[in-house]
């Protein structure tokens, strides 16, 4: 069955079946346990990551483009990139790994989901407890005045879309180079170090401080167990490392827990 970002699903090789089989193991003896997303959980829906070959960022530089300061230098030129980030984004469904996440946190067996990612897929998909690290494309504020506006799609009608006050309208995200909301920063920190087992999916794990969420959970005793298509900056960190996709990998997963606890 092919996939949805056009690859074909891949074969589980015997290593993989008993990492995955492991995980299971170690997701129904967890005390609590919590996820953390990056770009590549989305991958299979269709909104490319930062080193994906085709698509948005292989035409916008993200240094140039995702960062505050090119957004106060030029709104305009950085609202065409986010126009097509959030018709992407739009268009986008959840995948088998979302739902997958989603269907853990309703059966008990995860406690929420930090991601890094500004999709929504996580919502789309059935979860409750997500902690947006870095934002979301829902609304927009003033980076001026920060008067918030629901309707996100006025930018349809100018770049860029302007408060009543004439400032800048930017989408709810965090750019680059500014500063992470507190409040997100400490509930992700409680959950990651209230965690014996941390699920880091799809990040290249070098974008701080969401990279350093794992090693709350590690320095209180707990687990790293990475699921990603490559090795990351975390591998040599991690309990276990899965290399796969995650759309793939993390329905697998599901369906060796439901195996456990019906036996
Ligand atoms: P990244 O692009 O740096 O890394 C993505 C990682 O996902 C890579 O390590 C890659 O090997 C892996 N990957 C790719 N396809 C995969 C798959 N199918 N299954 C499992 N792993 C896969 O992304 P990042 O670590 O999230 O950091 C970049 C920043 O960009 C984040 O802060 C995020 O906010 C932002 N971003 C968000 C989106 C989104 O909202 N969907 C998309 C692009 C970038
Ligand atoms: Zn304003």
């Amino acid at each position: 069955m092919p996939s949805e970002d056009g690859d074909a699903m891949t074969k589980p090789d015997k290593e993989t079946k008993e990492k995955v089989q492991k995980l299971a193991q170690w997701i129904v003896d967890s005390k609590g346990a919590a996820a953390m997303t990056g770009a590549g959980a989305s991958v299979e829906s269709g909104i490319p990551d930062f080193r994906g070959k085709n698509g948005l960022w292989s035409r916008y530089d993200p240094e140039e483009y995702a960062t505050i300061f090119s957004f106060i230098e030029d709104p305009a030129k950085v609202w065409n990139m986010l126009a097509e980030l959030i018709e992407t984004i739009e268009g986008a469904e959840p995948n088998p790994g979302h739902k997958a996440l989603a269907a853990l946190e309703s059966m008990g067996l995860l406690e929420g989901v930090i991601t890094q990612n500004v999709d929504s897929l996580h919502q789309k998909a059935g979860s409750t407890r997500v902690l947006e690290f870095h934002g979301h494309c829902r609304s927009l504020r003033c980076q001026d005045c920060n008067k918030h506006y629901d309707d996100v799609h006025l930018y349809r009608t100018e770049h860029p879309p302007r408060c009543k006050c004439g400032g800048p309208l930017r989408p709810d995200i965090v750019f680059f180079d500014e500063q992470i909301p507190g409040a997100v920063i400490r509930e992700s920190k409680e959950l990651a170090s209230d965690s014996d087992l941390m699920l880091v999916i799809g990040t290249s794990a070098v974008v701080v401080p969401a990279a350093y969420m794992p090693y709350q959970t590690k320095a209180n005793g707990g687990r790293i167990v990475e699921i990603n298509t490559e090795a990351t900056a975390l591998t040599q960190d991690a309990d276990l490392s899965i290399f796969g996709k995650s759309g793939e990998l993390l329905p697998m997963v599901l369906k060796a827990i439901k195996d456990l606890v019906e036996k």
